[in-house]
């Protein structure tokens, strides 16, 4: 199995790119905010209780979101590994990740992180806002709380996956081509 983290802040373009990748590596591509906007557009319990926090550009509590993260690799053993998009995000995700897929036998291959300018970033998020129809992607507050979020939690995931050996970055910035290309050429020497 290739099990793959794609790691960047948002707008950084990870969505875009798995896509791309799944399709060329057969992967199943886990997106957190894809699943939980699923949720919330069918009004469960779970879309509920997420866009309460979600709306406000806050993390969604790590209990929900691994039980969640671990139903949905449950469900999905029939393709040549995983693509995780938005997962993990804080330490306790991390390790939760960690433990889950060791249960499993298997393990992280890599985590790959897009990297691009915050005011770049910024730009890219409220031109998605125009079309994507996020209340989180509407409104320079929420984008900037998504970004303290991010800082606080989520960027001391690198130096923790630095420590695994496994942490790549890639050059976030560029055409969508040019940047699969170097996605690529990472995963291609795995
Ligand atoms: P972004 O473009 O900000 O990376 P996502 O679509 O990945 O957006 O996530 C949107 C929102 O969903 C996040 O701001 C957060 O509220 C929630 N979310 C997604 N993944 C996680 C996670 N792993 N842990 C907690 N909350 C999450």
């Amino acid at each position: 199995m290739i099990n793959i983290v794609l790691f960047g802040k948002p707008g950084a373009g990870k969505g875009t790119q798995a896509e791309f990748l799944k399709t060329k590596y057969n992967l199943t591509h886990l997106s957190t905010g894809d699943i939980f906007r699923f949720n919330i557009k069918n009004e469960t319990d779970l879309g509920k209780l997420a866009k309460s926090y979600m709306d406000k550009g806050d993390l969604v509590p790590d209990e929900v979101t691994t039980k969640m993260l671990i139903e949905a690799v449950e469900n999905n053993f029939d393709k040549d590994g995983f693509l995780f998009d938005g997962y993990p995000r804080t330490l306790s995700q991390s390790e939760a990740l960690d433990a889950f897929l060791s249960k499993k036998e298997t393990r992280l291959t890599a985590t790959i992180a897009l990297e691009a300018d915050d005011k770049i970033l910024i730009q890219r998020l409220l031109e998605r806002g125009k079309t994507s129809g996020r209340p989180d992607d509407q409104d320079e507050e929420k984008i900037k709380n998504r970004y303290d979020e991010y800082n606080e939690k989520t960027a001391p995931l690198i130096e923790y996956y630095k420590k695994q050996g496994n942490f790549h970055a890639v050059n976030g910035m560029g055409s969508i081509e040019e940047i699969t290309q170097r996605l690529t050429k990472v995963i291609d020497n795995l």
